[in-house]
């Protein structure tokens, strides 16, 4: 394996929401192409793709099309099959990895592992304020009170910002995980974030990526084994039983079912 670089957020470029991107300074310094070029990429990528396109041949029309510091790949640090496989055709790839405050020492652990063991670069995304300084301005344990808004700036809003830089992201979002990411495309433009989104394990069931890391000897969190097949932050994220829906763990009691990224 490549050495592996690690980096900070703090070094990639930031853009606002909706914001053209046109010109904008991506994560390794080069230019970001505009937004019309990069939207009518997408149009013509979810064309050739379609809906059921094998993974390999999703990750190789972006490794045709985009160039590897243009690209970053989401990664929770469950499972490390997404990092693995994208980077089997962009190796050095930056991996994105948001530092909630909030994780599992088993899922921070996997996250060195990764680092370590993968031709990757892991970037660690953190919010604007530690814990401790949103605890002082929003009062304990904002994930209890108001979920949503604790998600909104431990994650959604640092993801958006560290997005900025790039021009495709690769998620690792599959049909099966919920009724609201059945028809989760492999190609589409992300109006939200403003850039391509790429998700190639769509198709692919929990059971497929469990044999795929296992055949792979790939780094794996834990407590994947241990009743936690669905793994976000230690306070929002409960033990399920077996056979259970995977995501009812995540923020148990609560209506909320995402965390927003995705949404
Ligand atoms: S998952 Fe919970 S602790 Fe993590 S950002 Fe969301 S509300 Fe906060």
């Amino acid at each position: 394996m490549r050495e592996v670089k690690i980096a900070q957020v703090a070094g990639l470029g930031t853009r606002a929401a909706g914001a053209s991107g046109a010109g904008a300074s991506g994560a390794a310094g080069r230019e970001r192409r505009p937004v019309p070029e990069l939207q009518a990429l997408a149009a013509r990528g979810e064309t050739a793709l379609g809906f059921d396109a094998d993974y390999a041949d999703v990750i190789g029309w972006v490794a045709k099309h985009f160039e590897t510091p243009a690209v970053a790949v989401a990664c929770s640090m469950a499972d490390a099959v997404l990092p693995y496989v994208v980077s089997q055709q962009l190796p050095g790839v930056d991996v994105l990895f948001l530092e909630t405050g909030y994780h599992f020492d088993e899922t921070v652990a996997t996250r060195h592992r990764v680092a370590d063991l993968l031709d990757v670069r892991v970037v660690d995304v953190a919010a604007a304020r530690s814990v401790a300084e949103q605890d002082a301005a929003e009062g304990p344990e904002l994930f209890r009170r108001d979920p949503a808004r604790c998600c909104a700036l431990r994650k959604v809003e640092p993801l958006n910002a560290a997005l900025g830089g790039y021009e495709l992201w690769f998620t690792g979002v599959r049909r099966d995980e919920a009724p609201t990411r059945a028809n989760t495309p492999l190609v589409t433009w992300d109006a939200k974030n403003g850039l391509v989104k790429v998700n190639p394990l769509a198709a692919w069931s929990y059971e497929r990526l469990m044999e795929f890391s296992e055949q792979h000897v790939l780094p794996a969190n834990p407590l994947l084994t241990q009743g936690y097949p669905s793994i976000g932050c230690r306070p929002c994220t409960a033990r399920v039983a077996p056979g259970a829906d995977p995501r009812s763990g995540r923020w148990a009691g609560t209506d909320k079912t995402e965390c927003g990224l995705h949404t």
